[in-house]
């Protein structure tokens, strides 16, 4: 090496120039598929580290299979295609607030691939969204419908807009602005958005009036609906129930239940609301709940009825809670991973589970961490808990139950009918039972035993590379 940097002294610019190229072209060559695509893929898009974090968590775990078929997949350039979205879209959202001030947010909607089915997944209304959350959330969303067994492609989309304190009227203003927009690029058979954070019924249902008004058509574009439009029942529930469908599934796999288990949950909007009551439901004691500014520890098991009082009714802080419960502890800041558990169920956002956390839900002898949120666990602490005997199922297959319901919702649109909530919680149970086999056999084909997170990648990803080696260079 030494020799090799005395050299690169003593000779031209074109030489060394060139020797440095050669010894790029070569280093590249060294490298694996995976590793090369990820290589380019950082260099294109430095400044989203969200999405580069998914990118590289899912080609990371597809590599027995992308190793497999290489020579075909290099061909197809599957990889980058893959990594590409089909499209994305940004836009202005004008609005005037109570006090009659113009106000512009920013608008994005992904479509990331639709290889399986029309693009969908959700819009997050929330002051952190920017294009790198809103490709992440795309990206995951491909393999976790494709999971799901029903036709439906990956999309995603949002706005930094926070409803957060804002009144009624100027909700709807700014619904009504940002569909006047995305109507152009959605339609029941092309991009059928949903709800996520910041986006519940109040939101889809202006939407979906604005969307209805600009287009003239009565049609499914969006799901999440009210019902008496086109809502299906139990999509509300759906996200929280189906991560407890799947986790009493992993649980019943390694002869356990969740009777008489002690859960720590974060977050208290819709996927924490619906955890909490479905593990109650099943025997289970949830003790914790979070909000962006704080948690609550209750010991006597959190009161549903009373969290759905204050979050989906008053729209209120944990803080109220608290004051209305005498079992409860309300604390500042964040915490809930410290509670001796045997089940955690991170339900709140993103990057919301650390590697420390890790450690002690590990050393409290934590047996299962599912995720109910996206990627809310960092990669260095989802190793730990896989390394140190932690069931961890990944939110791409643990939180499916709110597309794979959101996806019934199209059906029963398309068919005109409306299913009673009996028959889509069955249907949902089935999906999430599905799921977890499908994850767990996808990893044991691939010496993975136990590894949910590549089965859950490998299963999803099979689908879709195989619909688009059928369909061509598109
Ligand atoms: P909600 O907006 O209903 O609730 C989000 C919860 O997370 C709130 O309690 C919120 O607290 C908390 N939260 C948000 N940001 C932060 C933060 N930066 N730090 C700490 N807490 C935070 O959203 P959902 O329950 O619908 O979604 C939760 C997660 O589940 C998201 O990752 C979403 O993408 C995912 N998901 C949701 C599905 C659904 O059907 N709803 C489907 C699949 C995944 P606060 O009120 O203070 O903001």
């Amino acid at each position: 090496m030494k020799s090799c940097i005395f050299f690169l002294y003593n000779v031209s610019d074109s030489i060394r120039i060139k020797l440095l190229m050669y010894i790029i072209v070569k280093e590249i060559e060294k490298m694996g598929y995976v590793d090369e695509v990820l290589e380019k893929l950082k260099a294109k898009n430095a400044s989203e580290p969200e999405f580069l974090q998914a990118a590289e968590e899912v080609l990371d775990s597809l590599r027995p299979v992308i190793d497999a078929n290489e020579a075909v997949y290099r061909k197809e350039a599957l990889l980058e295609r893959l990594v590409e979205p089909d499209r994305q879209f940004k836009f202005r959202v004008p609005w005037v607030d109570d006090k009659g001030q113009v106000q512009v947010n920013t608008g994005y909607r992904v479509q990331f691939n639709n290889a399986i089915g029309p693009y969908k997944g959700g819009l997050r209304l929330h002051p952190s969204v920017n294009i790198g959350i809103i490709k992440f959330l795309g990206f995951e969303q491909i393999f976790k419908n494709s999971l799901t067994g029903l036709p439906i492609g990956g999309g995603k989309g949002g706005s930094d807009f926070d409803p957060k304190g804002k009144s009624d009227r100027e909700v709807m203003a700014f619904c009504q602005s940002f569909m006047t927009e995305l109507c152009k690029y959605i339609g029941a058979d092309v991009d059928v958005p949903a709800g996520d954070i910041g986006t519940g019924a109040r939101e889809i249902g202006y939407m979906f009036g604005q969307y209805k008004r600009i287009r003239g058509s009565y049609e499914g574009v969006l799901t999440g609906k009210g019902l008496t439009y086109g809502g299906s029942l139990a999509r509300t529930e759906a996200t929280g129930y189906g991560l407890l469908y799947i986790t009493q599934e992993l649980l019943k796999c390694h002869g356990e239940t969740m009777e008489g288990k002690t859960v720590v949950i974060s977050g208290s909007g819709n996927v924490a609301i619906y955890a909490t009551e479905k593990a109650q439901q099943m025997g289970a004691k949830v003790v914790t709940v979070s909000d962006s500014t704080g948690w609550v520890y209750d010991p006597e098991g959190i009161d549903v009825a009373l969290l759905k009082e204050v979050k989906e009714v008053k729209r209120a802080r944990l803080t109220e809670y608290a004051a209305a419960r005498p079992s409860a502890e309300y604390h500042e800041g964040r915490g809930v991973w410290q509670i001796k558990c045997d089940i955690a169920l991170p339900c709140a956002t993103q990057n919301e589970l650390l590697l420390d956390d890790a450690k002690q839900l590990a050393a409290n002898g934590c047996k299962a961490v599912c995720e109910g949120a996206n990627m809310p666990t960092t990669l260095d602490a989802t190793k730990y808990l896989q390394e140190n005997g932690v069931w961890f199922i990944g939110g791409k297959a643990a939180n499916a139950g709110g597309v794979a319901t959101s996806a019934l919702e199209m059906t029963q649109n398309s068919e005109r009918l409306s299913w009673t909530f009996e028959e889509v919680d069955s249907k949902l149970q089935q999906i999430m039972v599905n799921i977890y086999h499908n994850i767990d056999d996808a990893a044991k084909r691939y010496g993975m035993e136990g590894n949910y997170v590549a089965g859950a990648n490998i299963a999803g990803f099979e689908k879709v590379a195989e619909a688009m080696l059928a369909q061509g260079v598109c």
